[in-house]
Formats: structure tokens, C-alpha cells, sequence
């Protein structure tokens, strides 16, 4: 399973196709990428990365934004509806989510019987819908901060980022027990679940701790953990052989 997300001037599709390729010896089941074309869109499919591909040709591939994911599933079985990203109930979010979330039947009885309804059986559906739920329903509360607040009451282990229609030029991203690696390029910002899909274009790289939220946005990366203290992200140089 594996994440791969771009913010920047070029094909976002192209960065993430070509990065979920290289992650794919971490073994999936499906395949897919959500991107800002006109539209939030999102595109995915059981299979191989290649399935995706073509299953992406004749689309509007022009987004310089866009978030992709390979799935191992642990809720719900293999097939196009339980792949991600998964949008929230508004279609405002979506997400890709690496782990599992333990408490997610809890949450998920919690937002049913608030009227949300669900078209995936995974742990990750509920959570952006529980994340969604926080941004509708408290004032003045950015995104980030609605991510900050989910992430206090979700139980389990994540890496995730987030697309927003409301928000079209950032990407937020957090983890805690699943790896998380964002690439800083010149205007430009890449993550994966590892530093190998991010090492072509750059050797920048800030390794994302536990219970750390990063928002990605004007060009520059602000990271802060979820007690909602600001902390100073390392960069580091990598250097990998491809
Ligand atoms: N728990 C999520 C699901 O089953 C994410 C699995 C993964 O890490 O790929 O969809």
C-alpha cells in the first residue's frame, strides 16, 4: 500500500502514476488518484496501477494538484467502490488513507444517525466524513484545524492527505504509525509513504513524525502536532540510488 501526492507546476497525474509504480513492491489490491480538473474528481480502480492508467486515458489530466493511493485492504474487500480516495458526504473532501482505524464502527453509528450515509465499507470513508462533520459544524474552524480535532478522538494508525474543492490550492497531511515523507522541490511539494517515488525531483526531504499535521499551501509546508503546538520541520538531504 502506498501514498503518493503533488502540489506544483507540473501534470500532478504524472508525478503520482509514475510514484505508484515505485511503491507498488509494497503490495496493493487496487489503485487511484483524485485531482482538481474543473472539478474534484477522483478516479480509481481495482488492479494494477496500469488498470488506473487506462482508465485515465481521455480524461482532463491539465491538475497541477492531486492525491493518489494504493490500497491493502482491512475493511471491506478488494473493488473499485472501497479503493481510494474517498470523498466525504459533500463531495468537498477527499481522502487516501494508509492503516486502519480502530474505533471507526463507534464513529461511524455516531455520523449515521447524524443523517451521513456511506457508499464504501473501509474504516477511511468514515473518517473523512468525521473529519467533514467537525469543519460543517464548528465555527470559525479552518480545515486543518477540523483535521487537528479528528485526529485527537480517531484511534489507529494513519497516514492520509486531503484534498478540499473549498481549499483547491493545499493539500494537508498527517500520520501517526504509517510512514509519511514529503519531497520540497523549488514551488513544488511531493509526499509518499517513502522517500523512492519523491528522489527524482528532489533531495529535500521532511520525514513526518507521529500525531504531526502538515499544511501545504502559498509554497511553504507548516507542520504542527496535534496538541496543536507548531513545530519546526527538518530538512533533510536523501540520497538514494533509482
Ligand atoms: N483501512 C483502509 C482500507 O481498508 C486503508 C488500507 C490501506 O492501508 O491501504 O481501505
Amino acid at each position: 500500500c502506498g501514498i503518493v501526492a503533488y502540489i506544483g507546476h507540473r501534470q500532478a497525474s504524472d508525478v503520482i502514476i509514475k510514484g505508484l509504480k515505485r511503491l507498488e513492491y509494497r503490495g496493493y489490491d487496487s489503485a487511484g488518484i483524485a485531482l482538481m480538473n474543473g472539478d474534484l474528481n477522483i478516479y480509481k480502480k481495482q488492479g494494477k496501477v496500469s488498470e488506473l492508467e487506462k482508465h485515465l486515458e481521455g480524461e482532463n489530466l491539465s491538475s497541477t494538484i492531486g492525491i493518489g493511493h494504493t490500497r491493502w485492504a482491512t475493511h471491506g474487500e478488494p473493488n473499485d467502490v472501497n479503493a481510494h480516495p474517498h470523498f466525504s458526504e459533500s463531495g468537498n473532501l477527499a481522502i487516501i488513507h494508509n492503516g486502519i482505524i480502530e474505533n471507526y464502527s463507534s464513529l461511524k453509528e455516531e455520523l449515521t444517525n447524524k443523517g451521513y450515509t456511506f457508499k464504501s465499507e473501509t474504516d477511511s470513508e468514515v473518517f473523512i466524513n468525521f473529519i467533514e462533520d467537525i469543519y460543517k459544524n464548528s465555527k470559525d474552524v479552518s480545515l486543518e484545524e477540523a483535521v487537528r480535532l479528528a485526529l485527537t478522538k480517531v484511534v489507529g494508525a494513519y497516514a492520509i492527505v486531503i484534498m478540499s474543492k473549498d481549499n483547491p490550492e493545499q493539500l494537508i497531511a498527517a500520520r501517526k504509525g504509517s510512514p509519511l515523507v514529503i519531497g520540497v522541490g523549488k514551488d513544488e511539494f511531493f509526499l509518499a509513504s517513502d522517500a523512492t517515488p519523491i528522489v527524482e525531483y528532489t533531495n529535500e526531504v521532511i520525514y513526518v513524525n507521529d500525531y504531526e499535521i502538515a499544511l501545504i499551501k502559498d509554497g511553504k509546508v507548516s507542520v504542527r502536532d496535534t496538541k496543536d503546538v507548531k513545530m519546526t520541520p527538518y530538512i533533510q538531504k536523501v540520497d538514494l540510488e533509482l
